[in-house]
């Protein structure tokens, strides 16, 4: 299974969860939500084959963690993924929508001089304002959009723009999830679960959650073993990216 947008790190008991993915070898793009958090679970991953570990920092933590910057753009270096990072605009974080702006463009301004990094990218509440800012910079990386709740239009101008999407669950439930998940290529989706956030009766989904599997083995009519081989054959082609 994969799970391209997990918080391994904010689990109950991460260290029990950290084993089972081990265990388990569920591909897992383990996103953190600042660069000190990202150092930590590093180092618990490193030399994995199966988790991969991305810088991030939470567009909500932006402004008032923004004494690690600096730390941020020095680890952006060799970190091949990045996220989570993006805009926030739900009512809770729009008062510093300013300076997430102004931060996630020069995240992305330094992704496109170094190239081949792959970006978790957060929209919610402000998707019209991540679009604008990955069109100035486009091509020079890849951006999986996370949890993406734009209109139909702003899906198609995302793949326009060359946008991946990374589905989960609680998308597979909403009309307006469905809406979105309906205007996405198949070749440019791979499952999320953005757990432990996304739950399911109370409990956190796992990352080997097989939900957004099934989701899609039923719509187009396949067993959930092709389903799974197909997002597998995804996440090759998207790492196999320059
Ligand atoms: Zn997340």
């Amino acid at each position: 299974m994969i799970d391209f947008h997990c918080h391994l790190d904010l689990y109950e008991d991460p260290m029990k969860v950290f084993d089972e993915v081990k265990g388990r070898k569920t591909e897992v793009l383990a996103v953190t939500t600042s660069p000190r958090a990202f150092v930590k679970t590093s180092q618990y991953f490193k030399g994995s084959n199966n988790v991969r570990v991305a810088l991030g920092f939470h567009p909500e933590l932006v402004k008032q963690r923004f004494s690690e910057k600096e730390l941020f753009f020095e680890q952006m270096k060799s970190a091949r993924f990045l996220g989570e990072i993006g805009i926030d605009g739900s009512q809770r974080a729009r008062q510093s929508i300013s300076e997430q702006i102004e931060f996630f463009d020069e995240v992305l301004h330094t992704a496109a001089v170094y190239g081949g990094k792959v970006l978790s990218i957060h929209s919610r509440g402000a998707v019209k304002e991540v679009l604008q800012i990955l069109g100035k910079h486009e091509g020079k990386y890849v951006a999986v959009l996370h949890w993406f709740t734009g209109s139909a239009k702003d899906a198609e101008k995302a793949v326009e723009l060359g946008c991946w999407f990374s589905v989960n669950p609680n998308m597979c439930f909403t009309a307006t999830g469905k809406k979105v998940i309906g205007c996405i290529p198949l070749d440019r989706m791979l499952p999320e679960t953005d757990a432990p956030f996304t739950q399911k009766d109370g409990v956190p989904y796992m990352p080997w959650d097989t939900t957004v599997t099934s989701y899609f083995a039923k719509e187009n009519s396949i067993g959930i073993d092709d389903m799974n081989e197909l997002f597998h054959r995804n996440l090759q082609a998207l790492i196999n990216t320059k």
